[in-house]
């Protein structure tokens, strides 16, 4: 009676009426693991932890799980923070031998507080040593991810940002590595949005600088930039607590 995976039973269970409804069930055996499909959208520091976790977790010698994972990275790079910020003095604010994987630390920082290339090389080497480039698909956008109940599957659009098309993808599980601080909200400045200087890495030496801000980093930013600026204004919207 075993029709595609399924088999009907005769001793079913009583309907009600007087007549016995065939129960199906599956030829899997209890725990036997089902094909799930995971989709991570970014890849920068969690992006690279969830790749080792799940070799971890699924992928471990002996293991032969029907289970798929793919990164989808919009970027040209992994890395995140660390590729996308490199304005003068970006740098970690904690000290940097904290600032690693809590399994796979370096010993080998050149200073407390390392810069954004060195921490961008730390996460990458790291990222190939884990495998990262099996699984990542760079330059694809997430754009939504929509549940389906019948399937059990999210539906996820995905734009390839190197050919302008648009992809679908099914998943079991989504998850969001999209990274709380990747959304920069820019100042509300008439004609910003038609200036051609928006970088994170450009040479203004020589420049009249105006910073806006005093967080960490406009720490880092200051000391760096009035060394080589013309002139520099700095705005901060109030004093802090300590220097009153
Ligand atoms: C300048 C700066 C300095 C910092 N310094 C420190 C520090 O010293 N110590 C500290 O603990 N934290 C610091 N942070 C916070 C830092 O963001 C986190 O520590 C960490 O790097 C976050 O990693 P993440 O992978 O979660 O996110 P991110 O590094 O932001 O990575 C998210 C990734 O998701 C991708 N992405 C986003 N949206 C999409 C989409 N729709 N489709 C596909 N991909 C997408 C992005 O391109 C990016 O690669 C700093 C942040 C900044 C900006």
């Amino acid at each position: 009676m075993a029709t595609n995976g399924t088999v009907g039973h005769v001793n079913g269970q009583a309907n009600g009426n007087g007549t016995v409804a065939p129960y199906r069930y599956t030829h899997a055996y209890l725990r036997k693991a089902r094909p799930l499909r995971i989709a991570i959208i970014g890849c920068g520091v969690s992006g690279i932890a969830a790749v080792h976790m799940f070799k971890e977790r699924f992928r471990a010698p002996g293991q032969d799980l029907p289970i798929e994972l793919v990164i989808y990275e919009k970027n040209k790079s992994i890395g995140g923070t660390w590729y996308e910020n490199r304005y003068p003095g970006c740098s970690c604010d904690v000290p940097s031998h904290s600032y690693t994987f809590s399994w796979d630390g370096n010993p080998y920082f050149s200073r407390v507080y390392v810069g954004a290339p060195e921490l961008y090389d730390y996460f990458t080497d790291r990222a190939e040593a884990y495998g990262v480039p099996e699984f990542v698909r760079l330059q694809h956008q997430f754009e939504s991810a929509t549940w389906n109940n019948a399937t059990g599957q999210y539906e996820l659009t995905v734009k390839d940002l190197a050919t302008g098309t648009l992809v679908e993808d099914k998943a079991e599980v989504v998850i969001n590595a999209s990274g709380v601080l990747n959304s920069w909200k820019w100042p509300d400045f008439p004609g910003l949005e038609t200036f051609a200087g928006k970088h994170t890495s450009a040479d203004l030496s020589g420049k009249t600088v105006g910073v806006v801000g005093t967080g960490s980093s406009g720490i880092q930013l200051v000391p760096q930039v009035q060394a080589v600026a013309k002139h520099m204004r700095v705005a901060a919207r109030r004093y802090s607590a300590r220097s009153r």
